[in-house]
């Protein structure tokens, strides 16, 4: 009787094994090979520039921080010359953003948006803070190989 139940599963497994060395893996040989992330991804935050002037779209309402339920965004105004409003730095703290996109939501100048980066990780976390230049050119993504 053992010897049949045996027989049977030791059947069970090499058929298993040989379904699988025939079907296509569904695993990625990660960091060798990288999955491209769909259009709605939501990866690190970026600031948006306008295509015309090549300066940044935010006009500092502060609405992103105060959406923000990470309290993840920091931003400095100042006045400019002609009394308007300046944005003098603008933070995202990455190491405490959800990925929620609360903060594209609540911009009414679609000047805050997620891209599809998502390789974050860092032996320090100081460097995780990025500034407002960092934040328009997008971070540069260390990309591990092994
Ligand atoms: S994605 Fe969410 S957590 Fe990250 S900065 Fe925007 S609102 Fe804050
Ligand atoms: S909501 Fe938009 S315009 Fe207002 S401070 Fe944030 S990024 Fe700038």
């Amino acid at each position: 009787m053992f010897l049949v139940t045996d027989t049977y599963h030791f059947c069970r497994g090499l058929a298993q094994i040989f379904y699988h060395l025939f079907t296509p893996s569904v695993t990625l040989q990660y960091p060798a090979k990288r999955w491209e992330m769909p259009e709605r991804w939501r990866g690190v935050v970026r600031l948006v520039l306008d295509e015309k002037t090549g300066k940044g779209k935010c006009v500092g309402c502060y609405l992103c921080a105060r959406m923000c339920p990470a309290q993840a965004i920091e931003i400095n105004t100042i006045e400019g010359p002609d009394h308007e409003k300046q944005v003098e730095s603008f933070e995202v703290d990455i190491s405490r953003c959800i990925f929620c996109g609360l903060c594209t939501e609540a911009c009414p100048k679609g000047a805050i948006t997620l891209s599809r980066d998502y390789e974050l990780a860092v032996y320090d976390r100081s460097g995780m803070v990025y500034e407002q230049e960092v934040l328009q050119q997008g971070p540069v993504i260390k990309r591990y190989t092994k």
